[in-house]
């Protein structure tokens, strides 16, 4: 069997990026990806619409200053083509390649206590051994459909949006349904639209959405962003969530109505996230200022969709604004305008089942060419249940985990020594601008190795005092908070999968600041929650 330092498992943003650094402490590496290109979410997500919501300079590796220079973002928003093509520049500027193992889908992770070494199996029977395991497997990786009665009937071509087919897909003048309005849903939904001969959209639960605001980069825009890359990432780093977006530190309450009213709409009017995330700093924890920026949200959707009760339907019931991921949009309400898009609420008007022909609504038969599953995924551990991880006392980290994740600061849990997680449950990168704290989680990673092997250290777990505090704190923050009583992926809520009905929160959502200090403070106090172990003597 092939033996090797350390093992990373995805080479998206965090594994590419992993390799590269644990390669740099002189260490053999190799990297276990299953599409067959680096990206990651930029690889696997090819849906017409995909593109970031994140401003691009914000999101692009910050470590390499030359590559920074060199690339040209074409639009504040880059389209996945976009991404993917400087993804793979990456990865040949670093000359990761030679050490990616592509089209391999690892399967199982098993401690060898005796040996004190990770023996790692994949789909194909390839196999391989090594000190470290890191895992940068996504948190949103896994995709689910629903199990619609007769959904394998469908005669027509049918895909989950993150398994769009390779060779494309002519959608032109065809019946298509797009099932689910989430932030990708939202995304394919205006795309399609524009070229279906019919578009059916089903919905469950609306959501909030706030306009994207893109627009095209201009080269003296681009010259004045690299110039200052350096103040870009700063203020990320000084946000709560990562990004170019930091909380108004007024309350909701502090200004009065017409003050409130054109700060909405200077936000609304803003890029990206900024209608969310420099929001009102009450507007995560207290309802009535969720209530507020919610109704100025249903005003706008009332303005912009032509139909009343179709409006109606577009405006969420079960969840205030900023309580869920907020979608981005460009266009997506006045897409149920047009003659040739209809509205089907699922609440109303149940699916019954999908025949060879399309899908039978209590309402009536819907003739379908096309089936777009835009229906989410099992986020954040989805992932680490596919992969049989057993540590040392023979628990697989999917039972450890069975009434919920138990990490410490989200890179490690307890009888999984010298297993790390990037993007873990509860890391501070997981309610984040993912690359701005992927990155630092990658460091730390890399810095804690690098610390053991200067010291010939052999082990290193998370005491179970760490990772139960972490996680107290974790979920005791989660309460506080309006989306932490919301249903949704961040909550572990998922009506398709079976067991995943019981609140939970999955992400991190003290802020950045507050998880960057804690890892400070726990390298400063040599590792403090993590125990170092030296090899066993051979006696
Ligand atoms: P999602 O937010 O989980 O949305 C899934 C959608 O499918 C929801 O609208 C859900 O409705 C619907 N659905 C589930 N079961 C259904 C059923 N039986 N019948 C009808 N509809 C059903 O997934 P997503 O849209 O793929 O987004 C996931 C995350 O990916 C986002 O929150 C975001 O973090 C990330 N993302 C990022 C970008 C970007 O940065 N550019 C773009 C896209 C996605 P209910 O909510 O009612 O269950």
């Amino acid at each position: 069997m092939i033996e090797l330092d350390a093992i990373v498992i995805g080479a998206g943003m965090s594994g590419m990026y992993q390799l590269h650094l644990l390669r740099g402490l002189g260490l053999t590496v190799q990297a276990l990806e299953a599409g067959s290109e680096v990206g990651g979410t930029w690889y696997w997500n090819r849906y017409p619409g995909c593109r970031f919501d994140s401003e691009s300079y914000s999101y692009c590796f910050s470590f390499d200053e030359e590559m920074l220079q060199e690339w040209d973002w074409s639009e504040h928003f880059a389209p996945q083509p976009e991404t993917f093509a400087y993804l793979r520049r990456v990865a040949d500027k670093l000359d990761l390649r030679k050490d990616i193992r592509f089209a391999t889908r690892v399967v199982s992770a098993h401690w060898d206590e005796a040996d004190g070494r990770w023996v790692v199996r994949c789909d194909d029977g390839y196999a391989v051994r090594a000190k470290y395991l890191v895992t940068a497997i996504g948190i949103l990786s896994i995709p689910v459909i629903p199990d619609f009665p007769g959904r394998g009937s469908f005669a027509g071509a049918s895909f989950h949006t993150s398994d769009w087919p390779r060779g494309g897909i002519d959608l032109s003048g065809k019946r298509v349904a797009v099932v689910g309005t989430g932030a990708t849903g939202i995304q394919v939904i205006q795309e399609v639209a524009k070229i279906a001969g019919h578009l059916t959209v089903v919905q469950k639960e609306p959501n909030w959405s706030k306009p994207l605001c893109n627009a095209p980069i201009a080269p003296d825009e681009m010259a004045d962003i690299k110039a200052r890359y350096a103040d870009i990432f700063e203020s990320c780093r000084s946000s709560d969530a990562g990004f170019l977006h930091n909380w108004d530190p007024r309350s909701t309450s502090d200004v009065s109505d017409a003050e409130r009213e054109a700060f909405y709409e200077q936000k609304y009017g803003e890029r990206g996230f900024a209608f969310w995330l420099s929001n009102f700093a009450d507007l995560s924890v207290d309802e009535k200022a969720a209530r507020l920026a919610s109704d100025f949200l249903a005003r706008k959707i009332r303005e912009r969709v032509t139909d009343p009760e179709t409006a109606e339907k577009l405006i969420p019931t079960d969840h205030l604004f900023g309580t869920r991921r907020v979608p981005m949009e460009t266009g997506y309400y006045e897409v149920f305008n047009q003659p040739n898009v209809d509205l089907v609420d699922v609440n109303a008007d149940p699916l019954r089942a999908i025949t060879p022909g399309g899908m039978t609504f209590d309402s009536g038969f819907v003739p379908l060419d096309v089936i777009i599953y835009a229906t989410g995924f099992d986020a954040v551990r989805g992932a680490f249940d596919r992969i049989e991880i057993m540590g040392q006392s023979g628990l697989t980290l999917r039972e450890k985990w069975d009434d919920g994740p138990v990490t410490f600061l989200g890179l490690q849990s307890h009888g999984f020594p010298n297993f790390f997680m990037i993007v873990g449950p509860h890391s501070g990168a997981t309610f984040c601008n993912v690359p701005r704290c992927a990155e630092q989680n990658v460091e730390f990673i890399a810095d804690l190795v690098g610390h053991m092997e200067r010291r010939g250290l052999a082990r290193c777990e998370a005491t179970v005092a760490a990772e139960q505090d972490w996680t107290k704190q974790v979920l005791d923050q989660a309460d506080l908070l309006l989306a932490g009583k919301t249903n949704s992926w961040f909550t572990g809520i998922n009506h398709n999968i079976a067991g995943r009905n019981e609140r939970k929160m999955l992400l991190y959502t003290l802020g950045q600041q507050f998880f960057l200090q804690v890892c400070r403070e726990t390298v400063e106090q040599d590792y403090r929650g993590f125990d170092m172990a030296p090899a066993r003597s051979a006696a």
